[in-house]
């Protein structure tokens, strides 16, 4: 049968690499649901956003959020996936995190190199100039981590607009780095095309059902080898849309994690906190923590600025929360502001959020951490995926997060706008869903084996199939995950050009 030697299901961190890795060793088609995202096409104002919005009415929108129960992700779709809208952060893994997974750090520490050097990320020039530095040093005094992001930094204006997307052309998303690669290489690309289903063929390889993503016929493609690079979410749906042909083991959809997500406020501190400009989240602490099996687990707390977009609500929002909330406080330790200080700064910002306004003043506190992974997967009426994790705010590391904060409140003054997922009736929000199709030295442990290929329900594994992409993590990282997920596709491309070369050692 003719068709492609190798289709490759998402242009995500995965992806991309595994096109460009692989374009030069055969056909190759990468398929993508989304649109292209060229600079100044990404929204520009809330209403922009809000009409950007994935749904049946628009098919080729830029953004999705999936409840499930005690947990929201966000996913994107489009050419690049999720590296169109993100802050561009790029962390090195604590080693230690590799010590129960089937893959060793010593083994992906060479790929974790090579994709940097793709994506190239670079520290803000301005970190130091933002405030926060110097705060989370006299918090947590010799734990700053100081981040580096794919922003060709002299391109950067610093509007603070990465999420929605740059329209600048400074942020290096794999649009700019390895898809360009992967184009120049040979690969074949089909924008605006989704993948329905995929079934095993009798003489070998597989047929994908695609489907124009706004709507027509459905047509078939043959490829010898596939790669589900679709996203944590997106895969998980292809496998549960194609589960008749293509049924898995008993792990698919469980371990699921949100890798530690959470976003609180230190609102209206004495330190100055540059909210309101410049390009998002430059630093971080990496807080040591101990699980109640006494292994360790890092928390990674981010210092960021509200995205320039979210500005005006967010100060709006958060002047009315402030004093109002369960658990909100007023920390005196070592602030001697009067109240009439901190009430003109909210004031300032109602008339416009400006460097001496409360939102300035307020700390953004992200979290990456090594949560205990036990979400799962739940499917609504149309085939959606989400998480159920009904008490993901409860998590301890989440819990030991929130008191950290109460401590730095106590030191800096502030109030303390908590997690709203631990709000009563709230979710937490996530934009890093990981997990479900884990990887597994059995089939008892995994999804995929360590090799990323699909293990059936028998044990063996099927032959020509793999899924590379942020669903094979077993655990949460603790940092954000783009640099792994490339890590794991350079790994896997590796592997795939010697099954492309030579069948038999598929
Ligand atoms: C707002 C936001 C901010 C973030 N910030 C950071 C950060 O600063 N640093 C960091 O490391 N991580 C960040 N992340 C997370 C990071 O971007 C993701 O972990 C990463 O993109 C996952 O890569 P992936 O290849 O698994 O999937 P994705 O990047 O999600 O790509 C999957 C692609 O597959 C496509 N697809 C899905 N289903 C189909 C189908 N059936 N047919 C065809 N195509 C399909 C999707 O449209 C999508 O383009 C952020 C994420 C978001 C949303
Ligand atoms: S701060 Fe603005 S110019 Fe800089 S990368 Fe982000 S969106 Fe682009």
């Amino acid at each position: 049968m003719s068709g492609f030697d190798l289709a490759i299901v998402g242009s995500g961190y995965a992806g991309s690499v595994l096109a460009a890795r692989l374009a030069d060793q055969g056909r190759v088609v990468l398929i993508e649901r989304g649109r292209r995202w060229p600079p100044g096409s990404f929204p520009t104002g809330l209403a922009g956003v809000v009409r950007a919005r994935l749904s049946p009415r628009n098919p080729l929108g830029l953004w999705a959020m999936r409840l499930g129960a005690g947990t929201g992700n966000a996913l994107v779709s489009g050419y690049g996936g999720a590296s169109l809208v993100n802050y561009g952060i790029t962390a090195r893994p604590d080693p230690r995190v590799f010590a129960t997974w089937p893959v060793s750090a010593a083994e992906l520490a060479p790929h974790l190199d090579r994709a940097w050097a793709v994506l190239a990320p670079e520290p803000n020039p301005l970190a130091a100039a933002f405030g926060d530095q110097a705060f989370l040093d006299r918090l947590e005094p010799g734990r700053r981590v100081d981040l580096a992001n794919t922003i060709d930094w002299a391109r950067c204006t610093q509007c603070g607009r990465c999420v929605p997307g740059c329209n600048e052309g400074a942020k290096r998303s794999l649009d700019f780095t390895y898809l360009p690669l992967a184009e120049r290489a040979g690969a074949e690309v089909l924008t605006e095309t989704e993948v329905v289903q995929l079934r095993p063929q009798p003489e070998g390889g597989w047929t994908l059902t695609l489907r124009p993503t706004v709507g027509g016929p459905a047509q078939p493609l043959y490829a010898r080898q596939v790669v589900l690079a679709a996203g944590t979410l997106g895969t998980l749906e292809l496998l549960h849309r194609s589960a008749a042909a293509v049924p898995t083991t008993a792990v698919l959809g469980q371990h699921m994690s949100m890798n530690g997500d959470g976003l609180a406020f230190l609102y209206n501190t004495a330190a100055p906190l540059a909210g309101e400009h410049g390009a998002p989240i430059t630093t971080s602490v990496r807080l040591p923590f101990v699980d109640a099996d006494g292994e360790p687990r890092t928390l990674t707390v981010m210092s960021g600025r509200v995205p320039a977009l979210a500005r005006g609500p967010a100060a709006a929002v958060l002047a009315l929360l402030a004093g109002a909330l369960p658990g909100g406080r007023q920390g005196p330790g070592g602030n001697t502001e009067g109240w009439w200080q901190r009430a003109g700064r909210r004031l300032r910002d109602a008339a416009g959020v400006g460097s001496a306004g409360a939102l300035a003043h307020s700390f953004m506190y992200k979290l990456d951490a090594e949560d205990s992974a036990r979400g799962t997967v739940c499917f609504d009426a149309q085939g959606r995926a989400a998480i159920d994790w009904p008490d993901y705010a409860d998590d301890p590391i989440l819990r030991f997060a929130a008191e950290r904060l109460e401590h730095w409140a106590r030191v800096v003054g502030g109030t303390v706008v908590r997690n709203v997922g631990s709000w009563p009736g709230m979710r937490s929000f996530g934009v890093h869903p990981l997990g479900g199709c884990r990887l597994g030295a059995t089939p008892q442990e995994g999804v995929v084996d360590p090799r990323c290929r699909l293990y059936r329900p028998d044990g063996e594994v099927y032959r020509g199939l793999r899924v590379v992409d942020a669903s094979i993590f077993p655990t949460a990282l603790g940092v954000p995950p783009s640099l792994t997920v490339a890590a794991l596709a350079e790994r896997a491309a590796v592997d795939l050009a010697g099954a492309l070369r030579n069948p038999s050692a598929d």
